[in-house]
């Protein structure tokens, strides 16, 4: 498996050691118990000295292959999962900070991360820092500080903005900070922050990792010690992931290669296209040369990634009217699925936030976040055309 290319692993990694009956497909072990005759091997698996399962809340064969995936694809040495990706990140901040810790982020990260940073670990007398997404330097001064934890997310939800990993998993490194990278809008397809430097990779397996927006699921993938401390706090803290829908995201991960290239492909054409309609303020997407860390992007991704965000004239108003035209876009709070995805950032990625603490953080009222499908490019280029052409006609009238 080591040696195989990467779609080759998206199909095959870890799904070998659960088979079963000579079954082809990892089976959906519903179980919630595993029963021994035997007292002495019970024993022997309980206390971690033979491989196997005691109880669903601690592990499970399906969650089991699903992790190891994972795990593989991104080339980690372990990896744990959760029952959502919020999960994922409250139970690892919530195994390494304690009281009187100091954690350096940066302001854009995924709203409900934002809430733990602003309004949850301050309760726990944690330190938090928010600097400002993009400014390296103000970055690095933070850090230099000293930190337990610096935690980034690139590309961030909902304006896409970059960050610099491997210069600030550097930064980080030099105090002795634990570098915590959230890959769920790059996916492993696109960029490996473990290679970069991080300790610890997180995703939203609900997004891009499932793709089909039918199964929520959090991962935590990196260094073996850090992910068996957050795997102990996880089974008593019983945010587990359910053996279906760890199935279900083991079986949407086998087209992850294809879907995710298919929306690179499709999120660059489209924030091109975007950038042609008089409506359109502004275009927030990596691959494009004019944004302000296309550069960096290009170095450490090797895709820009299936999400995008613009802006329209008119604000609110607009969104309003544009949104409900378009025929192949769920209006839904998801992303990363095989159908497009669109929705104002205001009732999706930030809705926990007030209009001030999103214009705060650069997020204007009007602005749309667009994740790209697996549609036919033509059908999507031409569905915007028609709905910006019905608003535009009506405008003059
Ligand atoms: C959705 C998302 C999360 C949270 O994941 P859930 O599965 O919804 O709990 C975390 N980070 C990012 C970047 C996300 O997009």
């Amino acid at each position: 498996m080591k040696d195989a290319k990467f779609s080759t692993k998206t199909i095959w990694a870890g799904e070998k050691e659960q088979l079963a009956f000579g079954a082809t497909q990892v089976p959906v072990v519903h179980s919630v118990s595993f029963g021994y005759d035997d007292m002495d091997e019970w024993y022997e698996v309980a206390v971690g000295r033979k491989p196997g399962h005691i109880y669903g809340r601690n592990t499970n064969p399906t969650v089991q292959a699903f992790e190891e995936k994972v795990r593989i694809l991104e080339g980690a040495e372990a990896a744990t999962s959760f029952s959502t990706g919020m999960a994922a990140i409250s139970n690892t901040l919530g195994t390494l900070l304690f009281p009187g810790d100091r954690v350096v982020s940066i302001k854009d990260t995924y709203g409900g991360t934002n809430k733990i940073f602003t309004e949850f670990l301050p309760k726990q007398q944690v330190e938090v820092v928010l600097t400002e997404t993009g400014n390296h330097e103000l970055l690095e001064e933070e850090i230099a500080k000293g930190c337990k934890v610096l935690y980034l997310e690139s590309p961030t939800n909902p304006t896409v903005k970059i960050t610099d990993i491997k210069r600030m998993a550097e930064a980080g490194r030099a105090v002795g900070a634990i570098v915590i990278v959230d890959n769920t809008f790059a996916t492993p397809v696109n960029q490996n922050p473990l290679e970069l430097g991080a300790d610890l990779v997180i995703h939203s397996a609900t997004k891009f990792l499932g793709g089909h927006a039918d199964a929520l699921g959090g991962v935590v993938c990196g260094n073996k010690e850090l992910v068996e401390a957050i795997y102990h706090y996880r089974e008593i803290n019983g945010a587990t992931l359910d053996p279906m829908a760890a199935y279900l995201l083991l079986r949407g991960m086998k087209t992850l290669k294809l879907r995710i290239d298919q929306q690179n492909k499709n999120a660059q054409e489209i924030a091109e296209y975007l950038k042609t309609f008089d409506l359109v303020e502004a275009v927030f997407y990596p691959g494009l040369p004019d944004h302000p860390h296309h550069d960096i992007a290009k170095a450490q991704m090797k895709g820009y990634g299936g999400m995008l965000s613009f802006a329209v004239k008119g604000g609110v108003e607009t969104v309003r009217d544009l949104l409900p035209k378009l025929k192949f876009a769920n209006r839904a709070a998801n992303l990363g699925s095989v159908e497009t995805v669109v929705g104002p950032s205001r009732t999706t990625s930030h809705v926990e936030c007030t209009p001030e603490e999103r214009a705060a953080m650069g997020i204007p009222e009007g602005l749309i976040r667009y994740s790209a499908g697996i549609e036919d490019i033509d059908d999507l280029k031409q569905d915007l055309a028609q709905a910006f052409q019905t608003i535009q006609t009506y405008a003059k009238s």
